[in-house]
């Protein structure tokens, strides 16, 4: 039986892990991302962990069905190249697949959003589910679309972009050019800047204006500031009318949630489990349950290693 190698690349760290296709985590390794420092030190880091991995492991080249690589934005999968890094610049319309090839062991580059619902679908929460949504709130909101058993990538391999559906009409303005777009009313970011937009209007809170990020807003709110509730109980109500559309459109029979802000939240899922109470079609919002995701920590790498599976067949 083969092993996997799952490599989940981010603009902060890059991490490395030998998966069994059950999906158990061997040896692993966390190294800081070198950025500013050109495109090979990216690469020449890659493939230094992923050696030092499989060595600890005591796993040959040749014992791997596939390498899965799991890195941010938009990117052209079957060319293998990264079309755009936003944290990772040096990476942009690099050919990285052809670059991290080693052995003649097939290598799959994938969005990391959609390798972590595939990890969240063979090996986490959406095990025994063949049709489910994952949906990652953290400073941004992306997500991944199971459908059938497969992955959905859509005609461009853009679907799953749950962060850019529009909640709000006339809502903030969004980095995509549209407005009132999910991800500017729920993520991390937006709860943030709610919270510092509220003590600079003289409201009243436990919270400083200093170090304020999603995580500090979900402390006060779990400790009874009266701001912070409101605010981390709008964004979960708009993550929840959000997930509504996803429920009424896709009938999926799980929703996944993960991400930072999940982690940091679990209150979260009281408005948005409102939300879909009050916002969604009652029979598909009776077959869908919500739920936290499984991997916590070890989602990126394991999803990247579910990426070879899903290309095997
Ligand atoms: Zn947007």
């Amino acid at each position: 039986m083969g092993y996997l190698l799952g490599v989940d690349l981010g603009g902060t760290k890059i991490e490395v892990g030998v998966v069994s296709r059950e999906g158990v985590l061997g040896q692993r390794l966390r190294v800081p991302t070198p950025r500013g420092q050109g495109t090979a030190a990216v690469v020449d880091h890659i493939r230094a962990a992923m050696g030092e991995v499989l060595r600890r492991a005591e796993v040959a080249w040749g014992a791997l069905d596939g390498v899965g690589v799991g890195a941010p934005g938009p990117l052209d999968r079957q060319a293998g190249v990264i079309l755009e890094a936003p944290n990772l610049p040096e990476l942009n319309g690099f050919p990285l697949a052809a670059a991290l090839a080693e052995g003649g062991v097939p290598l799959y580059l994938e969005n990391d959003a959609n390798a972590a619902a595939l990890g969240e679908y063979r090996f986490g929460a959406g095990r025994g589910s063949a049709d489910l949504v994952y949906v990652t709130v953290s400073t941004g909101i992306g997500g991944g679309i199971i459908l059938g058993g497969r992955l959905y990538r859509g005609v461009s391999g853009t679907a799953g972009e749950v962060g850019h559906t529009v909640v709000e009409v006339e809502g903030p303005p969004c980095a995509c050019g549209s407005r009132g777009c999910l991800e500017t009313l729920a993520s991390g970011t937006a709860i943030a800047r709610q919270a510092a937009a509220a003590l600079a209007a003289g409201r009243e809170s436990v919270l400083a204006a200093e170090g304020l990020d999603a995580a500090a807003v979900y402390r006060a709110a779990g400790a009874g500031d009266v701001l912070a509730r409101e605010i981390t109980e709008r964004a979960g109500y708009y993550l929840g009318v959000g997930i509504s559309n996803l429920i009424n459109l896709l009938n999926p029979e799980r929703v996944i949630l993960g991400g930072g802000v999940v982690q940091a939240g679990r209150d979260l899922f009281d408005p948005v489990e409102r939300a879909v109470r009050e916002r969604a079609l009652k029979v598909p919002a009776a077959a869908c349950r919500i739920l936290p995701a499984g991997l916590g920590q070890d989602a990126g790498v394991l999803g990247a290693a579910a990426v070879v599976l899903e290309q095997a067949g």
